[in-house]
């Protein structure tokens, strides 16, 4: 089964595929995590996209492509796409891939959050420095006391793409070049569309239970 998460920035992607790459034992593939990685250890990956995500901007489609195409030859599980694709260039790749291997996009979940809540969500959004784990200030913060990772006890950071100026460009190159994969994918009969603004539970047991409607049709 291989699953596509879509949504705005900020709308709980990365919370979501966490849980349910976990639940139906899927490879989590976040385009974001692996250029985030590639930055901290200046990679050559790392610095020739360094711009691109400080800046709010997309990574270009060939460089995408190629580095997703790169992380999927050697798996052979189901696969949970977090932040890809993010054009409909990109997703015309990947049903390429997956056509020359008789394989498909099995499901696309879009989750369906308003412009204002995401931009609220952002500039609450803290992400640990050492192992990813993401908290909002204000629906679930951390408990630690002094404000460090409750798995990992490192420290909390905003992240310099969450900043408010960044933020409007990344939800205006959503919605120019993000939002048509919306059409793309409808009309597949494997598209669903969840309210993405309830509590991370009731979103995850939803997508939970749409997934495991697919796995047995
Ligand atoms: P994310 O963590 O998914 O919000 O991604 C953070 C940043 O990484 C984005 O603002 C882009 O600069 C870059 N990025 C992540 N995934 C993609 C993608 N599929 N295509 C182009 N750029 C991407």
């Amino acid at each position: 089964m291989n699953i596509v998460l879509l949504g705005y920035p900020g709308s709980g992607k990365g919370t979501q595929a966490k849980a349910i790459a976990e639940k139906f034992s899927l490879l989590h593939i976040s385009t974001g995590d692996i250029f985030r990685e590639a930055i901290a250890a200046k990679t050559p990956l790392g610095l020739e996209v360094t711009g691109y995500l400080s800046a709010g901007r997309l990574v270009p489609d060939r460089l995408v492509l190629e580095i997703v195409k790169a992380k999927l030859a050697s798996v052979t599980k189901g696969l949970l796409f977090d932040g890809f694709p993010r054009t409909v260039e990109q997703a015309q790749g990947l049903d390429d891939h997956f056509s020359a291997r008789d394989q498909a996009v099995d499901a696309v979940l879009f989750l369906d959050v308003d412009e204002q809540e995401v931009v609220q969500r952002l500039g609450n959004r803290r992400t640990c420095t050492k192992c990813g784990r993401i908290y909002n200030l204000i629906s679930s913060p951390p408990l630690n006391k002094d404000g460090l990772c409750d798995g990992c006890g490192s420290p909390l950071l905003l992240r310099d793409d969450d900043k408010p100026e960044v933020v409007s460009r990344r939800l205006s190159v959503y919605k120019d070049q993000t939002e048509p994969l919306v059409a793309y994918y409808r009309g597949n009969g494997n598209f669903y569309s969840v309210k993405g603004g309830s509590a991370p539970a009731e979103v995850a047991a939803e997508l939970a239970a749409i997934i495991t409607r697919r796995v047995k049709a």
